[in-house]
């Protein structure tokens, strides 16, 4: 599970993460592995005991995304504090670590990410913190066959397995296993915490299932502004189109704009999304080239598809963020939902609901 570090460094070489389930890797080790380090004599046989954590709790960790943060916060519980690196509203794939946030990653215990190139150009930073401390991508536990194979993306799969509930369920067990060993006083605690949360994870996924398929099944079309919905189109059975790829770093075509107008019109699609974390130009210009073709459409609502809603609020949560998400698509389509969503709480004004 820990960051490997036979590779030289390269701008956006992508981390591969050893798959280790259960046990912690002792840094002095892994140091000796990297080509960099001089004089270091592997003297420790025992991995847990060489990371074990020995500090004053609260353990601080670091996160980089919110969705990562969230996962950490509902495991940790109280004996974990969490530092989120990259806010609410901020795009993980264009984002660069400061010299003030690799400041923030060293001052914490243990640091966690979600892998699967999200954080494409934090590689090298967290690469290098590896070095230093321990590092753990949260999907590293995700049961392979569940990732979905993208086109474009180097070879690598979608990264945004969160839009599947049930998918990332799993990687609460990550969460489990790096706090249970680095923090071995606590573990019962850390199992409990994710017994608890998959549980809740569950139903939300459940609630998933059966909003979306309220959606009549000709409406069932989600287009978004990148292509972040891949796994909530399979979990909850409907169509995903985005107008930018896997990752918002390249730009839409003109003819990948005027598809997709085409698709809007001949299916007379009524809603699109914006995303909170992505600039909504592709979709105003959708919107435009469908109405210049004598078809309205409107924007469904705004998706929180790449970072969670304002923090300390309900969708500021992983929870509430895909309860906004689930509740907002199923009812923009035609679908039943309640405006409060599953768990009650959403804003109502923020679900635009059927414009008929
Ligand atoms: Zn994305």
């Amino acid at each position: 599970m820990f960051l490997t570090f036979a590779q030289p460094l390269k701008p956006h070489r992508p981390l591969k993460p050893r798959r280790r389930r259960g046990r912690l890797v002792p840094m002095i080790l892994l140091a000796c592995v990297f080509p960099l380090s001089v004089g270091c004599k592997p003297t420790n046989t025992d991995p847990g005991s060489a990371m074990a954590f020995s500090g004053e709790y609260p353990i601080k960790a670091v996160a980089t995304v919110g969705m990562v943060a969230d996962l950490v916060r509902n495991v940790g519980g109280e004996q974990v504090d969490v530092n989120q690196i990259c806010g609410s509203g901020v795009d993980p794939h264009l984002f660069k670590a400061t010299r003030d946030d690799i400041q923030s990653i060293m001052a914490g215990d243990i640091v966690f990410y979600c892998g699967l190139m999200l954080e494409g150009k934090m590689s090298d930073t967290l690469v290098k913190i590896a070095r230093k401390k321990p590092v753990f991508a949260v999907t590293e536990m995700i049961d392979k066959s569940l990732l979905i194979s993208a086109d474009g993306f180097d070879g690598h799969p979608d990264p945004h397995v969160w839009n599947d509930v049930s998918a990332w369920s799993q990687c609460v067990d990550a969460v489990e296993s790096a706090l249970s060993e680095f923090d071995p006083a606590h573990a019962t605690q850390y199992q409990s915490n994710a017994k608890a949360y998959r549980a809740k994870l569950a139903q939300l996924h459940q609630y998933g299932v059966e909003a979306v398929a309220t959606v009549p099944k000709e409406r069932r079309l989600l287009l978004t502004s990148h292509d972040a919905f891949n796994y909530f189109g399979r979990a909850y059975g409907i169509e995903v189109q985005g107008v930018q790829g896997l990752s918002t770093e390249s730009e839409a075509g003109v003819q990948r704009i005027n598809d997709l107008v085409d698709t809007l019109v001949q299916r007379k699609v009524k809603a699109v999304f914006v995303e909170s974390s992505v600039s909504r130009k592709n979709i105003d210009a959708l919107i435009e080239g469908a109405r210049s073709r004598g078809h309205d459409v409107v924007v469904g609502g705004e998706l929180f598809s790449d970072a969670m809603g304002k923090t300390g609020s309900y969708e500021g949560t992983y929870f509430g963020m895909l309860d906004h998400n689930i509740t907002t698509v199923t009812r923009a389509l035609g679908g039943k939902a309640d405006p409060k969503g599953f768990g009650g709480t959403l804003e109502a004004e923020t679900i635009a609901g059927e414009s008929e």
